[in-house]
């Protein structure tokens, strides 16, 4: 793909279009070896080599990182109040990530961070049914009755029942389950409890398809997902 210099730097979030063009003019940008004096040419994103202040600036069209959701943090692209899941992104990145889907401000857990609409899209379908597993931690004591519900479908006040779900009872603490759903409905898992007299005091979101929490991350850190991550998601497609 052939760009501008101005948009190869800015997209990848190293400084704004105006930046770039005092930068250029400040001789801080090297093209194949070259100093760029103008911010406006236009470049390869496969073949040319573009330095800033001597280190690489590697173009990439798409982006994907996993975060692990820490609570009070918004899944959007921008707040006005909150810190967002994209701020939290670390080091230089695409201005234009997005998180695929919502988790609610006090659920934790995997969330996709990408500019891939294509994919993001295809993951948050209605009709492609990816799965999504959570670990959730309950007011009151889970049992078989409540599986059995969850399979058979729930009325939490929508037009239609919910999906089987399934319910899966971790046998050394009656307070906790995981719950794999097969659509996502606004508050599902929490309204799902509510509508069995039941309250989720914790929600943690492990796997989305594929594509599993990595448990060494810390809440609130991130990385990029590894190739074999990524093509495992794709393939589904
Ligand atoms: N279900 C919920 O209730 N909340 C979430 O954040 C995700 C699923």
């Amino acid at each position: 793909m052939r760009i501008r210099l101005d948009k190869y730097i800015a997209s990848m979030g190293y400084a704004s279009r105006s930046e770039v063009k005092e930068l250029a003019r400040a001789g801080r940008i090297q093209v194949n070896g070259t100093v760029a004096k103008k911010s406006d040419i236009k470049l390869s994103t496969d073949t040319d080599e573009v330095l800033l202040d001597g280190t690489p600036i590697v173009y990439q069209e798409f982006q994907y990182f996993m975060l692990n959701k820490p609570a009070g943090v918004v899944s959007a692209r921008s707040d006005a109040f909150d810190k967002t899941v994209v701020d939290l992104i670390e080091g230089f990145h695409r201005t234009d990530l997005f998180p695929v889907g919502r988790l609610d401000k006090d659920t934790v857990g995997l969330l996709l961070i990408t500019n891939d609409g294509q994919l993001a899209h295809r993951l948050l379908a209605p009709n492609k049914h990816v799965d999504k597993q959570y670990f959730v931690r309950l007011e009151l004591p889970v049992n078989e009755t409540d599986v059995q519900a969850f399979a058979q479908g729930i009325d939490i006040g929508d037009d239609a029942l919910t999906l089987p779900a399934v319910l899966r009872l971790v046998p050394e603490d009656e307070h906790c389950a995981y719950v794999t759903l097969h659509e996502g409905r606004f508050h599902q898992v929490k309204r799902m409890f509510e509508a069995r007299g039941n309250s989720v005091v914790y929600l943690k979101r492990v796997s989305m398809g594929s594509l599993v929490l990595d448990e060494t991350l810390q809440e609130g850190q991130s990385r990029p997902l590894t190739t074999e991550e990524l093509a495992l998601l794709m393939q589904r497609f």
